[in-house]
């Protein structure tokens, strides 16, 4: 694991399940602002954020996203995300077939959202104090997948779940959603936001110098009509 500092006023939510993603958290306006819920196998986090972004619909962002909103969160996401969490469907999400892969407890069910989610749209801004949040169309490693451009005073952070990870690296999975396509689209969209920090949803954070190695990587790649290479 990187021990790369993080961008001022992040914070790095540990998972409180081993199959949960990383969660991220940032103080900022007076607001709590926490980006992806993990699968809500683990314990309920002791302070519950206002608002709650979602990258995508996968359970090991989004599966706890219903009990965060029951604690008081909003929850914001992308349409299909919304869609698909308003109506729990676990095929959309590919966890039946995840479950099937012995990736999650047999249990383990998607808890729909009691409330909609409110939807960010492609290249909608919103303000937050002094920080704007907007939403980026980063499809490929799944077909709802929203990344989230954080502009503070002090940094320009991608929030990017699972479209790229440390080294340049992709996940590609044998989902009816996941196309090698989109994912090279993907790639050249964050190469021309050029953020300063990459806060993925696995792995390490890319700062600085590592930011820009992992995106020449993936573009690397893609200029030679492949994939990115896979993070696992
Ligand atoms: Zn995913």
């Amino acid at each position: 694991m990187s021990n790369a500092p993080l961008p001022q006023g992040w914070e790095r939510i540990a998972p409180a399940y081993p199959l949960d993603c990383i969660c991220w958290r940032l103080r900022v306006g007076g607001e709590m602002l926490q980006f992806d819920a993990g699968t809500g196998l683990g314990p309920l986090p002791v302070s519950i954020p206002d608002r709650l972004f979602l990258t995508h619909g996968h359970a090991d962002h989004s599966g706890g996203a219903a009990r965060l909103q029951a604690a008081g969160a909003q929850v914001v996401a992308g349409a299909q995300t919304a869609t698909w969490l308003a109506a729990g469907d676990e095929a959309a999400i590919s966890l039946d077939r995840a479950r099937r892969a012995g990736l999650y407890p047999r249990t383990y069910r998607l808890a729909a959202l009691a409330t909609p989610a409110s939807i960010m749209r492609p290249g909608e801004r919103r303000q937050f104090g002094p920080a704007t949040v907007e939403c980026i169309v980063t499809t490929g490693h799944s077909a709802d997948h929203m990344s989230f451009l954080v502009e503070t005073p002090d940094s320009r952070a991608l929030v990017a779940g699972d479209a790229l990870f440390a080294g340049g690296t992709v996940v590609l999975q044998d989902a009816w959603d996941s196309t090698v396509p989109e994912t090279c689209r993907t790639i050249e969209r964050i190469a021309a936001l050029a953020p300063d920090h990459i806060l993925p949803g696995h792995g390490p954070v890319m700062s600085g110098t590592d930011a820009s190695r992992a995106i020449e990587l993936a573009l690397a790649r893609v200029a030679r009509f492949l994939p990115p290479l896979p993070f696992l």
